[in-house]
């Protein structure tokens, strides 16, 4: 932790600060970063880099050149903010998505509004997460005004396209080097997880696709083709039956909430087969119906035994049901994520929350992915958290919001962290 008189100066100075924190939220929120498409990203990312600019930072704007999906229309640009303090290293960088989900139906008041009310700034993406990328901002500018020289570097970035993978954002960047092992030692990325609890991870996931094929007919005669649907529903059957129990009676050591994400899961995504539903039907037997499927992995169980897993079903399947045949693909794989234990980075944090709230902060691990996975398989950084501003429920939800008493502790906690894993003392 930085000395006393350090630590003092900036929590006063994000005190001082916290009505241009708060009028800062409201301007990200109205820039409509809706993604699909990614509007917006260009005036987003010249928002966050021009304010980084003020504070001293080098500023650089990257755009995900060879990206299929950065186009004229939509471009994906990036901006990454540099401080230098005495020495590079250690360096901290702070991630945020500009991105948001669309707003959907059920709002009472304008999405993209950036309203201030009750004590909460109102909008989409308020919580998830341009509150965090105002609070990463703020967390460096208050050490700036407090007058303390960093010993290491702090760095801040504002990325796109976390809400659909982040290829074109995190890993781009760590996929070209500027994210790496080589030169960060500390990633914090302030997702909406509740002000007091650090995120150290997430669960692994497979996405697959099984197609069955079976033989066209006369719909007045199946007992003459082979239908694919039938063979679909013996494999739904068999996951149901064998699968779901076992998948459900495993427990991972990591912390992931909700409870009911402690355990490997299963989720159908979707289901085609035969002709479509809402078209003119013909008299057929279906000869092709496709599944996709969404496993989420323990770190326990890796990925190759997951995949074995459902390879096994599946020939078992096919050998017990005469003329059953498909086949299996895989869609997308991600890898379970875990911060290592004894971490400096969590430690920093748990002091941090201790000193500003007051109470023991909580290790936890997302049910869902985001961004830490290219942190920590691309760019080689073990060292990474989330931990930002938020209550992780309101995420993606109408009237989505952020506290500004949550705004001011977070902003507080992350520049204590950036004091102490820089050992400004
Ligand atoms: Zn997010």
């Amino acid at each position: 932790m930085g000395s006393a008189s350090h630590v003092d100066r900036v929590l006063a100075a994000v005190e001082a600060a916290t009505d241009e924190l708060v009028d800062f939220t409201s301007d990200l929120i109205r820039v409509p970063t809706v993604n699909p498409p990614g509007d917006g990203y260009e005036d987003c990312a010249r928002l966050i880099g021009d304010r980084l600019a003020a504070g001293d930072f080098e500023v650089e704007y990257h755009s995900a050149e060879g990206r299929p999906e950065h186009t004229p229309a939509h471009p994906r640009l990036n901006v990454v903010g540099l401080r230098r303090g005495r020495a590079l290293r250690p360096a901290v960088h702070l991630n945020g998505h500009l991105d948001v989900v669309p707003a959907g139906a059920g709002w009472t008041l304008d999405p993209f509004g950036g309203i201030v009310k009750d004590a909460r700034v109102y909008g989409r993406g308020s919580c998830d997460m341009k509150a965090g990328i105002a609070a990463a901002v703020y967390a460096a500018e208050a050490i700036r005004r407090a007058g303390v020289e960093l010993n290491g570097s702090v760095e801040i970035s504002g990325t796109v396209d976390e809400e659909s993978g982040g290829f074109a954002g995190v890993a781009w960047l760590s996929h070209h080097k500027r994210l790496s092992a080589d030169r960060q030692d500390f990633v914090i990325i302030p997702e909406p997880l509740n002000v007091d609890r650090i995120c150290i991870g997430h669960r692994g996931v497979y996405w697959f696709e099984v197609t069955t094929r079976g033989r066209i007919g006369h719909g007045s005669m199946p007992f003459l083709g082979v239908s694919a649907i039938e063979h679909m529903g013996v494999i739904l059957d068999r996951i149901r039956r064998e699968l779901l129990p076992v998948l459900a009676g495993r427990t991972t050591a990591v912390p992931v909430v909700p409870d009911g994400a402690r355990h490997a899961t299963l989720n159908i995504n979707g289901i085609v087969g035969g002709q479509p539903v809402d078209g003119i039907q013909t008299p057929c037997v279906a000869d092709v119906c496709r599944t996709v499927f969404d496993r989420r992995f323990l770190l326990e169980e890796g990925f190759d035994a997951t995949r074995r897993e459902i390879q096994h079903l599946l020939e078992r399947a096919a050998a017990e049901t005469p003329q059953l045949a498909y086949e299996l693909r895989d869609l997308m794989v991600v890898q379970p994520v875990r911060t290592p234990e004894g971490s400096p980075l969590v430690a920093s944090l748990e002091r941090g929350i201790k000193h500003v709230l007051g109470r023991q902060a909580q290790q936890i691990a997302s049910p869902g992915t985001y961004d830490h996975k290219h942190v920590d398989r691309i760019a080689g950084i073990r060292n990474c958290v989330a931990y930002g501003p938020g209550i992780l429920d309101l995420a993606h939800q109408p009237d989505e919001w952020c506290g500004i008493d949550d705004l001011v502790n977070s902003t507080k906690v992350l520049a204590m962290s950036i004091l102490e894993l820089t050992r400004s003392t």
